[in-house]
């Protein structure tokens, strides 16, 4: 991060904008919203800052920029076209050790303004850290659609409870719980729709009639987390990332990913490296239930799809067994991820009609698969965990009939910025592969609509180390 993000209570403070135009006026609109104490210096004043001169809302002092005028100012905002004026202003309010903003020239600024979301008192501030005002437009644009205008009266509603519900809840995991109910049931919604009052009346019957004691069970949500793209997530992954109490996650789990989990959730490693297990199966099935049983939100994040080689049925049947609530959140499998990143259809009326999953997983040295019926005419096969296998599965295939010609392709850490994709035949990847120092996870797809990467490649990223 360039800039420290913060709200600055600027209540009767005394604010210096030098600079009497339509710019400062912008700025100034801003300041009178906080109920700043505003003094514009500037020898003339625009048609926006006369009226508000005339209506009380402002100070004006029509000089010429002196270094005495910033005396006990807490901000300080520079919005005149000359650019000497703008340095010295800057330059004397650094020596005074008071924020300061040049319009437009970013160099001089000790402080940057971002684009406003307002719902006050729920404020949502979007900076690019000054490199792209009109990026920083558009992601405001985007979530205005997104957060309900009546948020500022949901907020306030809350405001007015908090107390209250302190009281009853005294335990704090049932006092989020209580409070994530209500801001996103009906409640909510009345708040939204401007029923304050209504809002009011369901809001306490529902604190009257909840028993503050009464220990909840908590819930567990296994969820997708997608191949390593944040932006593959579901909306509804996310959502549930972010109220999380309790994150319990693989190793195929990106950082990225991770780093999107709410920031004060408990963050448990379940590890499920190749041989490495660092929790065994019946641990982490069991680990989820003690974490429900205690309260918790608990989301199990797992790479990929949940139900695609990922054990999430074995995790959620020991839950069903202790009478847990489940819920399970779809994730975009690695061979969908992949194959779309890697410019491979996995299907095409041209090549083929049929598409399998199979894991490469060698158990005892051997690959335990139905080889006869993996080499059919027109099938994509997609190999999960095939890195160690790579040999014996290429050679299996052509010892079961398949054309040695075959095209096959290895993506690694599809969809991340790690992304690479080697191609070959299933006679020559496995030695492609040996030289090419490979890191996991990979997948092996092959068939003959890997000849398509060759025409529908489109991500080729820098890699990120
Ligand atoms: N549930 C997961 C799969 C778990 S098995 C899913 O639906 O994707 C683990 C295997 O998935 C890895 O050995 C690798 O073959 C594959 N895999 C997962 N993420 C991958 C990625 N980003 N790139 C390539 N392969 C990946």
């Amino acid at each position: 991060m360039d800039f420290l993000p913060i709200f600055l209570n600027l209540k009767h403070r005394k604010c210096a904008v030098i600079g009497g135009g339509e710019v400062a006026s912008r700025k100034i609109s801003l300041l009178l919203k906080v109920g700043a104490d505003i003094t514009v210096y500037s020898p003339a004043l625009g048609e926006t800052l006369r009226r508000w001169v005339d209506e009380g809302k402002i100070k004006h002092i029509a000089q010429e920029f002196r270094p005495e005028m910033l005396k006990e100012c807490a901000l300080v905002i520079a919005a005149t076209n000359d650019m000497a004026v703008n340095r010295q202003v800057s330059d004397t309010a650094k020596t005074l050790g008071i924020p300061v903003n040049v319009v437009d020239q970013p160099d001089l600024c000790t402080f940057i303004m971002p684009s406003i979301i307002d719902r006050s008192p729920v404020t949502i501030a979007v900076s690019t850290g000054g490199r792209s005002p009109v990026l920083a437009r558009l992601i405001r644009a985007r979530l205005e659609t997104l957060i309900p205008a009546g948020y500022g009266s949901l907020a306030k509603l809350v405001e007015a409870f908090r107390g209250k519900v302190k009281q009853k809840f005294k335990h704090p995991p049932r006092r989020r719980a209580f409070w994530e109910e209500v801001l996103q049931g009906r409640i909510a919604e009345l708040a939204y729709s401007g029923q304050d009052k209504a809002a009011e009346k369901a809001l306490q019957e529902r604190l009257d009639t909840a028993d503050g004691n009464k220990p909840t069970v908590g819930e567990v949500y296994l969820v997708g987390g997608g191949p390593g793209e944040p932006d593959l997530l579901t909306f509804r992954a996310l959502r549930l990332m972010q109220e999380a109490d309790v994150v319990v996650y693989d190793r195929l789990v990106s950082p990225a990913v991770l780093e999107l989990v709410r920031r004060d959730a408990e963050r448990i490693y379940a590890g499920k490296e190749r041989d490495n297990h660092a929790l065994p199966q019946e641990d982490i099935n069991h680990l989820l239930v003690r974490l429900a049983k205690k309260g918790k939100r608990v989301v199990r994040l797992k790479g990929g799809d949940p139900f695609i080689f990922g054990r999430g049925g074995e995790e959620i049947d020991t839950l069903a067994a202790e009478g847990i609530p489940f819920q399970v959140v779809p994730g975009i499998t690695a061979a969908a991820g992949c194959a779309s990143y890697a410019g491979i259809p996995l299907t095409h009326r041209d090549y083929a009609q049929s598409v399998v999953f199979v894991t490469g997983h060698l158990q005892d040295g051997t690959v335990n698969l139905n080889w006869k019926a993996l080499v059919q005419p027109d099938q994509t096969i997609v190999f999960y965990m095939g890195l160690h296998g790579i040999e014996t599965i290429c050679r299996e295939l052509i010892h079961h009939g398949m054309r040695p010609t075959t095209l096959a392709a290895l993506v690694q850490q599809g969809t991340t910025r790690n992304q690479r994709v080697l191609i070959g035949t299933i006679e020559s990847l496995p030695g492609i592969v040996a030289k090419a120092k490979v890191k996991a996870p990979t997948l092996i797809i092959v068939g003959d609509v890997v000849e398509l990467h060759g025409r529908l490649r489109w991500f080729e990223p820098t890699a990120a180390n």
